[in-house]
């Protein structure tokens, strides 16, 4: 067998075929394939890369379990198209494509009814759940034009923690006003589809932790539109970004420059965790803006569960998040709060990599 497998050579040889078209001719075949629909099931996906090491030197080798296996020549490891994504482990495929139909067409729904519907136990639906949610993340489109950010406040919250000493785990702290209880989701998003969802500390936010998750998105033909807050100011002024601002008593600065957006979305992401979920605790509150943020992002573009399976597809470390997500949560707690980490949950799997930390830190806190 050749040095490379039969998909890399294919897309190599359509990369030369390519070149020998007109620009003509290349442009009209450009917008011809952006039309096609990717069928990404699990079965016919194509494997580029080893997901060990990443190197594009492997062979065929059999079968396992109804799925190619592969070799990697560079590691000598033996791999399936699912290894370390969020398919990894579920043998029961059926039960899981309808679970993420049920997830992605019907919206938030509580685990009781999701173990009924789909006739699994209520710790497969817990486990599933996280596995997609994880690791999934929309593009991450560049923010362009007018851009609204606000921050919004939830509960700190230890839901489902088991040991603590303390009664409230749900309800966080009667105290007003801004302190150790109040985890802070940034929610930016301009007026066409670039949004962003992103729990980024308990406490006061910095500018640096804006700069952390949507600096990278934001150039200086942006203009940032929010209310008189300090770390946004000075982030606008550090990235020499047009800032217009207004009293977060009034809401708007004028018809145009306003939070409108942001303000929605943070309104019907706060009344679905409350409301349908029961409150969630803070160790899964990015799981769940990134539930909500996916299906915003791609409700209008048609076919909504295949858009999933390419997420989940395409990422080869859900796996590795998926059992750390604990690790993920202490480091959180360190980094970006001054609370203390309690009581941390015992679950352990036997090919959790702990070195995936220190690969990915903070993609998912
Ligand atoms: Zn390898």
């Amino acid at each position: 067998m050749a040095k490379y497998t039969i998909a890399m050579k294919v897309s190599q040889q359509i990369k030369e075929l390519f070149k020998m078209l007109s620009p003509i001719e290349q442009q009209g075949l450009l917008s011809e394939l952006s039309t096609v629909n990717i069928n990404c099931s699990p079965k016919e996906s194509n494997v580029t890369s080893c997901p060990y090491c990443h190197d594009v030197r492997f062979v065929k080798n059999g079968k396992y379990k109804g799925h190619h296996r592969y070799k990697c020549k560079a590691c000598n490891r033996n791999f399936s198209p699912h290894t370390g994504t969020a398919f990894q482990g579920i043998k029961k495929l059926d039960k899981f494509d309808q679970y993420k139909s049920i997830m992605f067409e019907e919206g938030f729904i509580s685990l009781e009814r999701m173990s009924k519907r789909v006739g699994i136990s209520i710790q497969t639906a817990f486990d599933w759940r996280h596995k997609i949610l994880s690791t999934l993340k929309p593009e991450e489109f560049e923010f362009r034009g007018i851009t609204e950010m606000d921050d919004v406040w939830f509960l700190y919250s230890q839901k489902g923690r088991k040991g603590l000493a303390f009664s409230r785990k749900r309800g966080g702290s009667s105290r007003k006003g801004d302190n150790d209880y109040q985890v802070k989701m940034l929610v930016t998003a301009d007026r066409t589809q670039a949004q962003d969802l992103s729990v980024v500390r308990i406490g006061r936010i910095k500018s640096s932790d804006i700069n952390r998750k949507v600096g990278h998105r934001m150039g200086t033909e942006c203009t940032l539109v929010s209310d008189k807050h300090r770390s946004i100011s000075s982030f606008a002024k550090q990235n020499e970004i047009k800032h217009v601002s207004f009293k977060a008593t009034e809401h708007v600065a004028d018809k145009e420059h306003h939070v409108q957006k942001v303000n929605n979305i943070a309104s019907r992401l706060k009344s679905q965790t409350n409301h349908i979920c029961r409150g969630v605790s803070t160790k899964y509150l990015q799981s769940y803006a990134n539930w909500f943020q996916f299906a915003e992002t791609y409700k209008e573009q048609g076919d909504i569960v295949a858009q999933v399976d390419k997420a989940l597809l395409a990422n080869h470390k859900s796996w590795d998040t998926f059992t750390n997500i604990e690790p993920l949560y202490k480091q959180f707690i360190k980094e970006q709060s001054r609370r203390t980490y309690r009581c941390p949950t015992k679950r352990h799997w036997k090919s959790q990599q702990k070195e995936a930390i220190k690969v990915e830190p903070l993609s998912y806190l």
